[in-house]
């Protein structure tokens, strides 16, 4: 049998299959009388109390053995003991008479919606987390054991689940877990995250598989094109395992790149530079000696999933953190990105009926200006640690260019004024991600330093298409003609004026498209850690001249999938 799904992490596996039947809660909805509102409040602070030892428990096991296994259960232990959560929950029992297990579900998944629908994979996971401590909570309230555990899961297999939670998948093994399959999830669950850092290949969304496989049933998993075939035939047993091998020669292969500089087989160097959301520099030290510097620094995950404001002394100490872990290799900070899909109970938005177009990023900064200042003065202070280049998102005009730069011109009299350190000649850029900011990137160039198009929010703006609603999915097409014609535009512009041009949406890190954007133009590009090796040898294989020349043509194209055929026939 043959099924479809979403391939979230590459490589192929064939092996026999694990049914992990970890079926989701179903959830209590009673509405309690008030005698027996305090009682359940008493529950649900036995079920925490549990909930707490347990965390505490196997925190000090990991301890010391796996520090990163570790601050995962510090951060669940966190997430337990947020105040303001919890009156959320008991607010929610005594007030409106919700029984216990139904109270930390919804309030956790109010929360973990928010986290979720965020384009950042680091933030993402933050909502799995949240959901791992309300299932944990539940699970103790029902009288079930608080997490099932995948510890005994059997060597060599290929592990299909409804779902899998951070504080499940932290016991698996890469070396026994040949390949991960779930019902529900997509490119960025939780689940998707862990497999591709663990290269582990794996393909979610196939609905109700758990019904029809039986545990030890072979299985052949296509991480590359989402496919899982149960019980093959030796022809399908053949055709993957030779798929296998190619794919296994093409990953060492594009390894074998990353300690290389990215220089175009004519010689072309190109910059290469990472895509961060997180101060946690576990996640990608490892990658710094192979790349140019950050060169999107996402500094809105510091606000999210929060109830207050962070300070400029909590923001100066971990910008200064980055900065120093990055040395003399500049770290671009875009300041604040809340509103449209980037939502917190820190910054209050007024509901709005179309948010993309509505109070985002630095429109939200100039109605919140005292918001603005606080990231601005951390940012200047920071400054003095590193390479800071500063860049505001969602500008749509030259008016917010320079009431932008003239908020910084403010701060800096401010900081001179008081005698406080801060960094006098750091570069302010923005990024182009609306058509208006690219048609008007020549006037553009000429009032910044530096830009960064992001590829996401143009493609969703050019094209009027809802980057994250799926009915559309179809609609969003990154490699659609206008598109390339409006970056073709901005890198002329500012290549003409010889002021740095780079990519920091996903489009940047696509390594099938990477020639094209370097034949536009693009010659520095901003891309998350697990996309380098593969950008890095894709580069080193190009000759600049024929990528213009790739480019060239395809910016005749009439249609996406004509763009996507020049592709195809350009690779064979
Ligand atoms: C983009 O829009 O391309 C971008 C990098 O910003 P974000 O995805 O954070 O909106
Ligand atoms: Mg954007």
């Amino acid at each position: 049998m043959k099924y479809q799904g979403s391939p979230v992490s590459r490589g192929i596996a064939i092996s026999r299959v694990f049914c992990f039947h970890d079926e989701p809660l179903r959830i209590d909805e009673r509405t309690l009388e008030e005698p027996l509102r305090d009682l359940e409040l008493h529950r649900y602070h036995s079920a925490i109390a549990t909930a707490k030892q347990h965390l505490e428990a196997t925190y000090e096991n990991c301890r010391i053995c796996d520090k990163e296994k570790a601050m995962i259960f510090q951060a669940h232990i966190d997430i337990l003991d947020d105040i303001q959560v919890r009156e959320e929950i008991e607010d929610a029992i005594l007030l409106d008479g919700r029984c216990a297990s139904w109270a930390v579900a919804t309030v956790y998944d109010s929360y973990a919606q928010v986290l979720a629908s965020s384009d950042d994979e680091l933030v993402q996971e933050r909502a799995a987390d949240l959901k791992d401590v309300s299932v944990r909570i539940q699970k103790i309230l029902s009288g079930n054991e608080p997490v099932s555990s995948l510890e005994d899961i059997p060597e060599d297999v290929i592990l299909l689940a409804y779902d899998l939670m951070p504080s499940q998948t932290v016991s698996l093994d890469p070396r026994h877990v040949k390949g991960i399959i779930t019902e529900v999830g997509g490119m960025t669950s939780h689940t998707a995250i862990l497999a591709r850092s663990l290269g582990i290949p794996a393909v979610l969304g196939i609905p109700d598989l758990l019904k029809h496989v039986k545990n030890d049933t072979l299985v052949i998993l296509d991480g590359i094109d989402g496919i899982i075939i149960t019980n093959p035939t030796d022809e399908q047993l053949a055709f993957y395992e030779s798929k296998q091998i190619a794919f296994l020669k093409e990953r060492d292969y594009e390894e074998t790149f990353m300690p290389r500089k990215p220089i175009t087989k004519d010689g072309l160097q190109v910059d290469i530079h990472l895509n961060i959301g997180d101060a946690d520099s576990s996640r990608y030290k490892k990658f710094l000696p192979y790349a140019d510097g950050v060169g999107l620094f996402r500094s809105e995950f510091l606000y999210l999933g929060r109830a207050e404001l962070p300070s400029e002394e909590e923001q100066y100490e971990i910008y200064s953190k980055v900065l120093r872990n990055l040395g003399d290799k500049p770290v671009i900070l875009r300041t604040l990105d809340i509103g449209g899909d980037k939502k917190t109970d820190c910054i209050p938005i007024p509901a709005e009926g179309n948010p993309f177009l509505g109070l985002r990023a630095l429109r939200l900064c100039f109605a919140m200006p005292s918001l603005f200042r606080t990231q601005l003065r951390a940012a200047f202070r920071a400054a003095v640690n590193g390479n800071l280049w500063l860049m505001f998102p969602m500008v749509n005009s030259i008016e917010d260019v320079r009431k932008a730069k003239e908020f910084c011109r403010e701060i800096c009299d401010e900081l001179e004024a008081d005698g406080i350190p801060y960094g006098k000649n750091i570069k302010i850029g923005v990024m182009i991600e609306t058509p208006s900011m690219a048609l008007m990137a020549a006037e553009v160039a000429r009032e910044v330093d530096f830009a960064s198009i992001g590829t996401n929010d143009l493609c969703q703006y050019t094209l009027a298409v809802d980057r994250l609603n799926p009915t559309v999915r179809q609609y969003y097409q990154p490699y659609h003609p206008a598109l390339l014609k409006l970056i073709a535009y901005v890198a002329d512009c500012f290549n003409t004026v010889n002021k740095p041009i780079s990519i920091c949406g996903e489009l940047g890190g696509d390594s099938r498209f990477i020639p094209v954007l370097l034949g536009l133009g693009i010659h520095k590009l901003s891309m998350n850690t697990s996309a380098v090796a593969a950008a890095k040898a894709v580069i080193c294989n190009t000759d600049y001249r024929q990528a213009r020349i790739l480019a060239m043509k395809a910016l005749t194209k009439a249609t996406e999938d004509e763009v996507r055929a020049l592709l195809n026939s350009s690779a064979t």
